[in-house]
């Protein structure tokens, strides 16, 4: 039974009540910002496909498993520099048996140039071998399974199956944290954070693409050291315009 006491309003609710945001009235605020949001956001990214209209992944690849090799590979080290080294590395391992059982200290080497060659090739080495054991040589294609192989983290993983296997995911890298904290959709730092902040707000068939169009973008005119605002496509939506 619902007694006097119960529906009295708490200090929080009175609160909300003098700013007459209670109730109907407060989400209905709350999902018009949203939608607001969802609406700037599919303005820039329109805004940014037009600019880039050939955005795709930049590694070179013609297996998922060879993808998630040169995802690897491309951590503090530029896509220019992985096609390089994966374009031999490939004929040499020509499939995931191959980088299961190489050489550790002949892999280390072939790899070096993408620098931290030790991890690297560690890790290269134990996924190939999760691959084989738990998923019959075959790269798995969801994101459980691909974060349970060893080496594997969520960027990687949705690099695989946005890319190779036509799943949206997210990528959040230096490039895509950077512009989301300065473009108003995030406050966090976090990848993982971000990554769900950005579903939130971007369009689904669009989360592939938009990881694309911001890396781009960030290289082009919003770069970390300064930002090229007069030039900038989306100066008028973005809230950082003129201040960074
Ligand atoms: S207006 Fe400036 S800060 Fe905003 S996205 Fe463009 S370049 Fe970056």
């Amino acid at each position: 039974m619902t007694t006097r006491a119960s529906v009295r309003a708490g200090p929080a609710d009175r609160k909300a009540k003098r700013k007459g945001t209670t109730g109907p009235a407060r989400r209905k605020r709350t999902s018009r910002s949203q939608i607001a949001e969802k609406r700037r956001a599919r303005v820039i990214l329109r805004r940014l496909a037009k600019e880039f209209p050939d955005a795709k992944c930049a590694l070179e690849y013609e297996t998922p498993h060879q993808l998630l090799v040169a995802t690897i590979l491309s951590a503090q080290c530029t896509d220019v520099r992985v096609n390089l080294v994966t374009s031999g590395l490939f004929r040499k391992y020509p499939d995931v048996a191959a980088f299961a059982h190489a050489d550790p200290a002949e892999l280390e080497q072939d790899v070096k140039s993408t620098g931290f060659f030790r991890n690297k090739a560690r890790a290269i080495r134990e996924m190939s071998r999760d691959i084989l054991a738990e998923h019959a040589g075959e790269v798995p294609r969801t994101m459980e399974d691909l974060i349970a192989l060893r080496g594997v983290g969520r960027k990687t993983a949705n690099v695989v199956l946005g890319n190779a296997f036509g799943v949206p995911g997210l990528v959040v890298d230096t490039h895509v944290t950077r512009l989301a904290n300065r473009m108003g959709f995030t406050r966090q730092r976090n990848a993982e954070k971000i990554e769900r902040e950005l579903m939130e707000i971007f369009p689904r068939d669009w989360w592939t693409l938009s990881s694309h169009l911001l890396i781009l973008h960030g290289r082009k005119t919003c770069a970390a050291r300064r930002a090229r605002c007069e030039e900038c496509v989306v100066q008028d939506r973005c809230p950082s315009a003129g201040k960074v």
